[in-house]
């Protein structure tokens, strides 16, 4: 039995044989005299094949998974159509009369070439998407299964030195428990994915997984981040029996994901979701989400050649408010820099990008940028309970100049005779120490806090939420952490403001006992932690939670809170991991 530690990318516990999936070289042939009429006609029933195919994966990632992941595929579905590209082969067929597998490969290939060497990163980003159509091409043409899980007969779990976003919706689930990938980490496109498609998955474990024994059962802990190779029977025995306790808690509670969540002796918190497009809203609602606690608005940037217009903003943010009517969204302002980048956004190579110009910093030396997001959520705010949020904010002359951008906008619309509505609540992230310190003096200036603790967890123990080699650090049940948080609700309710939570830990079972027992007013989660939150909330009582918290702040290490969590909360034991 072997413990390797990798990165938690998305909860679940799943046991069960290795499959190693290697990406396959495709050997490609060339054969002399052919028909260039024949071949092309051959080229042409491939690439209708590849489209239909292209067209089954979209459909299938619009269901399961973002919008903005899916969109890579209607890329995908272009690229079997482009005309320049399949001129060129056209005519090299002509000339060089050979099969046409060789031939559509190089061209292929030079075209992917003259992307990847473009100045504009969007497009240099696309040159592995043309060589992703490219190999589905050759193997239609040649014959060869596409889907990682081909060959796959048992149910398994798929160890992989990292899975593309093709890979990943292609795996057939009915034969998958789980992933595990040597590369990646929690924000790496497999990662997201993953989530999306409620599977188990560790990231980042490291080479020593891609030499587990094909066909030997291991045990993934998704939750955190664990491969156990090998396991010993009761060790299986043990997760089995924790796994079957959770999905079974998951069923029951799900019958009642649309009733509030209010504790035994009357504390009813808000219970929202996280979602980044109109897919995931409906995905929220159809889990009981009570509303947004985060808008992750940088998605709508993403995988596109340029900025989104006003428009487009207003559209996206429209949609996604209809499908909340009445209920509270949280929309957070772009939040781009550190290890979110975008191709058309040129900014200068910095040594620490995590603490660098990110998220409002950037946004403040870029009003254009700024201003055209404010006013498109101003416009869709009508009709609609819309609050705006600021990421990484560090002081008060910020959030200051941030409101001003707000109020500019208000005026600008108000000459332009364009509806918005009124009494908007402006709130901030709080996920820079500086911020939670200073909650008290921030607190007068904002109408609600929401707490990052990602990036809170990161910042104040001074480790990379992407690396493995420090996930002990940047654990949000340090106590440090938590009595950064605790400070925060405190300092938004002396002037009767409300904190919610929009990190990973609102949404982790163990520390539901400690958010209610410091009176949080709003946990944010993935979708569908929505119900199971919701069902423990139910059973607590927010007095002795407090009590609880407070033992809980005196301990010393992250083991110890977690233990006391465990044998004073047993209900949120049970739904762990
Ligand atoms: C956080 O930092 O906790 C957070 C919710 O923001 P993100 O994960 O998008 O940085
Ligand atoms: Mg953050």
């Amino acid at each position: 039995m072997k413990k390797i530690q990798g990165v938690a990318s998305s909860r679940g516990i799943a046991i069960g044989p290795v499959f190693q999936f290697r990406r396959s070289e495709l050997v490609i042939g060339t054969c002399e005299n052919q028909d260039p009429f024949t071949e092309w006609k051959r080229l042409e029933s491939a690439l209708e094949t590849a489209r239909g195919q292209i067209t089954q994966v979209y459909e299938k990632a619009l269901k399961e998974t973002d919008q903005s992941q899916a969109e890579i595929f209607q890329f995908h579905a272009m690229m079997t159509e482009d005309a320049d590209l399949l001129e060129r082969v056209k005519n090299l067929l002509e000339e060089r009369r050979t099969n046409i597998e060789p031939i559509y490969m190089e061209v292929c290939q030079g075209y992917a070439s003259e992307l990847a060497a473009m100045d504009n990163e969007y497009f240099a980003a696309r040159s592995a998407d043309v060589l992703d159509v490219a190999n589905r091409v050759e193997r239609i043409l040649l014959g060869v299964a596409e889907s990682p899980t081909a060959g796959l007969k048992v149910p398994s779990i798929i160890v992989a030195d990292d899975l593309t976003p093709s890979d990943t919706i292609l795996l057939d689930k009915s034969l998958v428990l789980g992933f595990c990938t040597a590369q990646g980490s929690t924000t790496s496109h497999a990662a997201i994915l993953a989530r999306g498609l409620g599977l188990a998955a560790v990231g980042g474990a490291g080479n020593e997984v891609l030499s587990l024994a094909p066909g030997m059962t291991i045990i993934l802990d998704g939750g955190k981040g664990v491969v156990i190779a090998d396991p010993d029977q009761a060790t299986i025995a043990t997760y089995r029996q924790h796994a079957e306790q959770v999905r079974l808690l998951q069923v029951e509670a799900q019958k009642h994901a649309h009733e509030p969540a209010i504790t035994r002796d009357g504390f009813k918190p808000e219970v929202s979701s996280n979602i980044g497009d109109v897919s995931g809203a409906k995905k929220a609602v159809g889990f009981g989400a009570e509303g947004v606690g985060l808008l992750r608005t940088e998605f709508l940037y993403m995988d596109r050649p340029s900025m989104p217009t006003e428009e487009e903003q207003y559209q996206a943010y429209k949609a996604i408010l209809q499908e909340f009517g009445q209920m509270p969204v949280v929309l957070r302002t772009l939040d781009i820099g550190g290890d979110k980048e975008l191709p058309y956004l040129k900014m200068e190579p910095e040594m620490n990008p995590f603490l660098g110009v990110r998220a409002l910093r950037l946004c403040l030396i870029r009003p254009d940028i700024f201003k055209t997001q404010l006013r498109a959520a101003l416009r869709a705010s009508v009709g609609h309970n819309l609050k705006i949020m600021f990421p990484m904010v560090a002081t008060l002359s910020e959030v200051r100049e941030a409101k001003k951008y707000v109020n500019l906008c208000r005026e600008e619309l108000k000459k332009e005779g364009i509806p918005f509505a009124e009494n908007i609540e402006v709130g901030i992230m709080v996920e820079i120490p500086a911020a939670a310190v200073c909650a008290d003096i921030l607190g007068r200036e904002v109408d609600f806090f929401s707490i990052g603790t990602n990036d809170l967890s990161q910042y104040t123990m001074a480790a990379d939420r992407g690396n493995a080699g420090v996930a002990h650090l940047s654990d949000a049940f340090q106590p440090s952490v938590l009595r950064l948080i605790r400070d925060v609700i405190n300092a938004s309710h002396k002037y009767g403001k409300w904190t919610g939570m929009c990190g990973e830990l609102a949404g982790e079972p163990l520390a539901a006992p400690l958010l209610v027992g410091l009176g949080l007013d709003e946990f944010s989660m993935s979708p569908p932690m929505v119900p199971v939150i919701k069902a423990l909330i139910r059973t607590l009582d927010s007095k002795e939670m407090k009590a609880l918290a407070e033992e809980a702040l005196e301990k010393e290490t992250v083991e110890e809170v977690r233990d006391l969590v465990r044998r004073r909360v047993p209900a949120a034991a049970a739904v762990e991991g």
